[in-house]
């Protein structure tokens, strides 16, 4: 059994199919007639880009308009001027194409991997994926052809690269498995857009794994077995076909509203980090946005995005909304989230520094940029401002004193903005918690962030394996925090939603229930099981499970209560 990064849910049990790099070895050779060689450089450039471009246009239809993006984003990195001009420059030192490309990209490759955020890392394997295409042009060698595959294929990558996507012969894929990759990683956002089921970094696969072995891809734990017997494979394809039977009922609840079984209304939304992702969200038979992580425009761009930039990028999302909620985070920069032009000072302990609306509050006139792109957005559906990180009723007064400086300019300057925009706050701190009551009286909604109140309420890293015991959301200080939260808003009369992963437990969503919360926020492929689970409970019936919950000393005997309840 191998254990690896459980990167895209589901179960797929196959044949083995190793996709080996292809050889592009080469002997360097000294180049006569440069310009030639220049023109053999241009001419297995531009086949590369023409065939990249075609892909990505594939892509859009086969995949996803995301995952088109990061290919057509490969042609404007092989195209440029920095890296061409460097390649041309070695051509005309006498350094043949192919050694060119290769010492080029090595080094933006490097340069790339050093850098402490994860975002521009990413960009060295994309840089690694173009040196791949230009050299097998150069060399007229063919690339890993994963467009025909046998029926069950279990393919074993390296690394699962956007190009290999592209092409994938899906219908015909259980399963993927890569030696590299987290689950921020590329590999991991393509194999969860295609619903295949994904295991990354586990480690050697490519060699422990061989050709014509059957295989088991448990996404959901994270399991790779190779050759398991006959038991244990009757037992994954009974697990197989329940979750796929699973999948195939919930397209009931498509087009239905989120209701309780006594007929409480609740939204079900959708969280999302870009303009782009929301054609999959509503595809996904989103209600609203709940989550709109705004960072991630800031972490796509090379210096601030502008208030046009952020404006249209923000009425894109609120207008194909049509009128429904969507809740935008204000930057949260700081902790796992860098963004290197911003030039932060490097802290001993991020977590706790200087980040979100603390960074944005002591840069003002940056802030304003974002709220004022808000504000206008707003005039064009229900936009709401969300404000991370908050501590004490002092942050969320001062951001609301913005807004209202932002509505006058806009007021003056006669551009349209909703006047009435709502401010909210996420409450994923405990010491917002613990003034869930105070904050609710100047808050317009709040929307739980679980992902970051257990690490706070526990002390443990969200990241770190040695104590992933602790963080749990079943822990009853936990349970205890969400359910002030709720009941504090619910009391208050505002809106309480969810964004944190927690929202699409289907374990815990009745005791969310039960506590009063109104909107279940998560990725797009959890929508619909969330919808379900919502409509099998009575409030009745949550209260009580509730209840038993609550006594509960331990996070292990709340698990087993609520697994032995699960529906
Ligand atoms: C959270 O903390 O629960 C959350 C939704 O935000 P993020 O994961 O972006 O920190
Ligand atoms: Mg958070």
């Amino acid at each position: 059994m191998y254990q690896g990064v459980n990167a895209s849910e589901g179960i797929g049990i196959g044949t083995v199919m190793v996709a080996v790099d292809p050889d592009l070895s080469f002997e360097p050779h000294a180049v006569e007639d440069v310009e030639a060689e220049k023109a053999r450089y241009q001419a297995a450039l531009d086949v590369f880009c023409a065939k990249t471009e075609a892909q990505a246009e594939h892509m859009k239809t086969a995949v996803g308009e995301a995952e088109a993006e990061i290919m057509a984003g490969h042609v404007v990195l092989a195209q440029d001027p920095g890296m061409t001009d460097a390649i041309m420059g070695a051509i005309a030192g006498g350094t043949c194409a192919e050694q060119a490309l290769q010492d080029t990209s090595t080094m933006f490759e490097n340069m790339f991997l050093s850098m402490d955020d994860e975002m521009f890392r990413l960009r060295a394997a994309d840089i690694a994926d173009i040196r791949t295409g230009i050299l097998a042009e150069l060399l007229g060698v063919q690339v890993v052809d994963l467009s025909v595959l046998p029926e069950n294929t279990i393919v074993v990558v390296h690394d699962l690269t956007p190009s290999m996507t592209a092409t994938i012969d899906k219908a015909n894929v259980a399963g993927i498995v890569t030696e590299t990759g987290g689950r921020t990683s590329h590999s991991a956002i393509i194999a969860r857009a295609l619903e295949i089921p994904a295991v990354l970094s586990v480690a050697n696969s490519c060699s422990a794994l061989r050709n014509g072995m059957t295989a088991v891809v448990d996404g959901s734990k994270g399991v790779v077995l190779a050759e398991p017997d006959e038991a244990t494979l009757a037992e994954y394809a009974a697990a197989a076909e329940a979750f796929a039977a699973e999948k195939a009922a919930l397209e009931a609840f498509r087009g239905k509203e989120s209701v309780t079984a006594d007929g409480i209304k609740k939204i079900v939304a959708c969280n999302i980090g870009s303009p782009n992702d929301v054609t999959n969200a509503l595809e996904h038979d989103a209600e609203a946005i709940g989550l709109f992580r705004s960072e991630f425009l800031f972490m796509d761009a090379t210096e601030l995005p502008s208030e046009e930039e952020q404006f249209q990028a923000y009425r894109k999302v609120a207008t194909a909304l049509k009128g429904a909620p969507v809740i935008i985070r204000t930057l949260d920069v700081g902790g796992d989230k860098e963004i290197p032009y911003l030039d932060m000072e490097k802290e001993e302990n991020p977590f706790m520094g200087f980040r979100a609306v603390r960074y944005c509050l002591e840069n003002a006139d940056q802030y304003k940029v974002q709220l004022r792109a808000l504000l206008r957005a707003g005039a064009f559906g229900d936009v709401k401002i969300m404000v991370p990180l908050v501590t004490c009723v002092e942050e969320v007064r001062a951001v609301k004193a913005l807004v209202e400086e932002c509505k006058a300019e806009l007021e003056a300057e006669g551009l349209k903005y909703d006047e009435n925009i709502e401010v909210g706050v996420m409450m994923e701190t405990p010491a917002a918690s613990l003034i869930a009551d105070k904050l609710a009286e100047e808050a317009d909604f709040f929307s739980i962030g679980t992902n970051d109140l257990i690490g706070y309420t526990m002390c443990a890293d969200r990241g770190n394996d040695h104590i992933s015991n602790l963080y749990q959301v079943y822990y009853p200080s936990v349970l205890r925090s969400i359910k002030n939260i709720i009941e504090s808003g619910v009391r208050a009369g505002i809106m309480v939603g969810m964004c944190g992963e927690a929202a699409a437990d289907p374990l815990l969503e009745p005791l969310l229930i039960s506590f009063g919360l109104e909107e279940f926020s998560m990725s797009a492929p959890s929508i619909l099981r969330a919808r379900k689970t919502i409509s099998q409970w009575t409030k009745a019936e949550c209260d009580e499970l509730a209840e038993k919950a609550l006594a509960c000393s331990t996070a292990a005997e709340v698990k087993e209560l609520l697994e032995a309840n699960a529906r």
